[in-house]
């Protein structure tokens, strides 16, 4: 994406882009001024020379005319004198009027002169000379009549008079006036001239300040363009960074402060790019294997559900939590890291691995049908059967996987996820490394699911409940003890069996919340009939994840004490598969509850290994032979040698031995005279609710 275009523009374009904004600011700033300066400057000073001219002009005009006047003025003054001079006979009268006429006659030459002095003559050219000319000789004229006066008489001084002083005189005043009519035809001449000098001045100021203003708008629009253009660009790119378009060019940007700021958003650019996809990985990926986690891989499944057939794996590490607990959790994470990379390296690019969460991982294979799939699980149960050494210590890693096909066993990625668990869940129960999703179960699938997602809910709404299955003493026919068997009495369904519920209860983890409800119920219950009178052993059933914390024990001790009941009327079915899981912590929790006077029974003696080894280290009470055995037990000899030998067994060891699933008649014979001690079954009675047991017990007669 391009943002800002940088074309190469004109020289002076890029060179006013390279420029600071301040210096760019200052320049264009300071070129306005400029430019009003040299404006009004150029205005003044053509005022200025306007007013001098016309001030000078109007100056000389005045002087010149007045000088003219003041000349013009005492001639005539020193003709009237003259004149006077002429009527006057007598010479003592003439006296005084000669320095009158002198006086006239030096103050009209004086006038005279400054006329000469002040340029209004050097100026005048004819006029000022004929004026000159012509006072000169008047002058001479004037003297010599005032000479006839005294040496020839009045007479021939008044012809002289008349006959040349007089014409001159007129002559003079005449000169005097064409000159100031010269004078003020300069004077006009002059002023046409500022005339023009003055529009001239108009002329180049009304060309200047439009020039100027235009010369500055222009500088305006361009400085406002160089700066904001790049800020416009910047908004974009920010917008750009907002709506997440992190591949934005973001170029260098002209002039420092540009360079800065474009560095400072492809700093912001990178840095949240690089933060947003560190919270997207958090978000998609598992830190621990760097596997895609739950979200990723559901929207992978998604994806692919839409788009053909897939299997998908759910692949659980077996006997994870004693390895973790036992080595510690840098041993199980390194654990956890190498399974990931095995299932990593096997399936390739062939499909999608992730990790669920805890030991669980899932491998996505779009496109495999059945049978690929199972051979993908084949290889991979292979793959992690290889020893593993981390920290020097060699560990056998072993592995289950439950497979789905879709859409067969599911539409979308909740639905092919639980199936899968479902599948995992059945293939732990067989002890086998794989199951599928087609063999979960004969309820409908959707069935299953359902009551998954509503067991939670069970539990607060009370729906669960205990039915007790009678166990009787085969020697004396008593009712020795019970066995809590949970119900789920369902509002549309129904009572559920556990077979529909405990092994997923068991794989989500939500049998630790249905346990302690449990122990607590049948607690209070056996206590109650303990105070009754009857002494009924009540059994409860407990899974691998009840003994991996102390809650079992801290909850049980609690009860006994809270209901008064002796915990030899408690007895804990354990299966062997619970023990297995992660022996040293079960066994540890189980020590601690047989410490507290707690009865232990192992639980489907025969169906699992190693059940003696167990056996040996725990201090068991009873020892309960799976209904397997015990099924048509008359007529199977293999079964018949089994359960001989287990009671046989029982009795060396001191132990308890307990038939279960006893239907028939000839099984009970059969058990009866092989020594077994306690039966359980249909045969006796089936599970019943309390009220209902307590009844049959009372029927029956009970151990008191
Ligand atoms: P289990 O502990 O082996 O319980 C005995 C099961 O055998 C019970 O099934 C019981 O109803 C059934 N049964 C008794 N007599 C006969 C008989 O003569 N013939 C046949 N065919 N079956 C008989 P249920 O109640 O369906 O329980 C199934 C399993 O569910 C139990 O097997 C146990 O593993 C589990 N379970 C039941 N209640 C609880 C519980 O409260 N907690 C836990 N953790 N598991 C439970
Ligand atoms: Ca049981
Ligand atoms: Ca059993």
């Amino acid at each position: 994406m391009k943002i800002l275009s940088s074309g190469p523009g004109l020289g002076l374009t890029s060179m006013v882009g390279r420029a600071s904004i301040r210096l760019r600011l200052f320049a264009s700033f300071g070129i306005l001024l400029t430019l009003m300066l040299v404006v009004s400057v150029v205005a003044l000073q053509r005022l200025n020379a306007l007013t001098v001219a016309i001030d000078h002009l109007s100056g000389q005009q005045a002087r010149g005319a007045a000088l003219a006047q003041q000349a013009n003025q005492y001639t005539q003054r020193a003709a009237v004198y003259l004149l006077r001079l002429l009527q006057t006979p007598s010479r003592s009268d003439r006296a005084p009027l000669y320095s009158g006429m002198d006086a006239a006659m030096a103050m009209s030459s004086r006038a005279m002169a400054d006329l000469t002095m002040s340029g209004v003559a050097g100026t005048g050219g004819k006029p000022v000379e004929r004026l000159l000319g012509v006072r000169h000789a008047f002058e001479e004229a004037f003297l010599e009549t005032v000479d006839l006066v005294e040496v020839e008489g009045l007479a021939a001084a008044r012809e002289h008079f008349d006959a040349k002083t007089d014409p001159l005189m007129a002559q003079l005043i005449d000169a005097a006036s064409m000159m100031a009519e010269q004078q003020q035809q300069q004077v006009q001449a002059r002023a046409e001239e500022l005339k023009s000098d003055a529009a001239r001045a108009r002329l180049v100021i009304l060309l200047l300040a439009p020039t100027a203003l235009m010369l500055g708008g222009g500088l305006a629009i361009a400085i406002g363009r160089s700066i904001s253009g790049p800020i416009q660009s910047a908004a974009n790119i920010a917008d750009a960074i907002a709506g997440g378009r992190y591949t934005c060019h973001i170029p260098e940007g002209s002039g420092p402060e540009l360079t800065t700021f474009m560095r400072a958003l492809r700093a912001m650019r990178d840095n949240i790019a690089s933060r947003e996809k560190r919270i997207l990985d958090l978000a998609y990926v598992d830190v621990l294997t760097n596997l895609p986690n739950r979200t990723h891989f559901v929207e992978a499944v998604t994806r692919a559900v839409g788009e053909s057939i897939g299997a998908v794996l759910i692949c659980d590490v077996n006997r994870f939590a004693p390895i973790n607990n036992a080595l510690g959790y840098q041993v199980g994470d390194q654990l956890l890291r190498e399974v990931g990379d095995r299932l990593l390296t096997h399936v390739g690019s062939a499909g999608v691995v992730a990790r669920l969460g805890a030991d669980e991982f899932a491998v996505l294979l779009p496109g495999s049908d059945e049978a690929a799939a199972i051979s993908h699980a084949q290889s991979i149960l292979a793959t992690m059967h290889a020893p593993l050494s981390i920290g020097g210590q060699r560990l056998d890693v072993d592995a289950s996987i439950g497979i789905v096909m879709f859409p067969r066993d599911g539409e979308n990625a909740t639905d092919l996820l639980r199936h899968g668990d479902l599948a995992l869940a059945l293939a732990k129960r067989r002890h086998e490394g794989f199951a599928l999703g087609s063999d979960v179960a004969d309820k409908s699938q959707h069935e299953q699911l359902t009551l998954i997602g509503e067991m939670r809910q069970a539990l607060s709404r009370n729906e669960f409940e205990p039915y007790f299955q009678p166990k009787q003493e085969l020697s004396t026919g008593r009712i020795i003890g019970a066995e809590a068997l949970l119900r789920w009495r369902h509002p549309q369904r129904g009572l559920v069996p556990p077979g529909t519920f405990i092994p997923f209860a068991e794989h989500t983890g939500f049998i630790k919340e249905i346990t302690p409800w449990l122990l607590a119920s049948v607690i209070r219950q056996c206590a109650e009939w303990y105070r009754a009178g009857l002494r009924i052993v009540t059994s409860i059933n407990i899974s691998t994840l009840d003994l991996t914390g102390r809650r079992l024990v801290i909850d049980m001790e609690r009860l006994l004490r809270e209901h008064r009941l002796p915990p030899g009327m408690v007895c804990l079915e354990i299966t062997e598969s619970a023990l297995m899981d992660d022996p040293e912590i079960a066994l540890r929790h189980l020590c601690e509850l047989a410490d507290l006077g707690v009865k232990l029974s192992i639980d489907d003696y025969g169906t699992g290994q190693a059940s003696l080894g167990y056996v040996q280290r725990l201090p068991v009470h009873e020892l309960k032979i799976d209904r397997a055995f015990v099924d048509q037990v008359d007529s199977r000899a293999k079964s018949a040698a089994i359960i001989r030998s287990t009671i046989l067994l029982c009795e060396e060891l001191g132990l308890l031995v307990v038939a279960e699933g006893v239907e028939t008649p000839a099984e009970m014979e059969w058990l009866a005279a092989n020594r077994c001690a306690v039966v359980q079954g249909y045969r006796i009675a089936r599970p019943m609710p309390a009220d209902v047991f307590i009844d049959w017990v009372g029927d029956r007669g009970a151990a008191s």
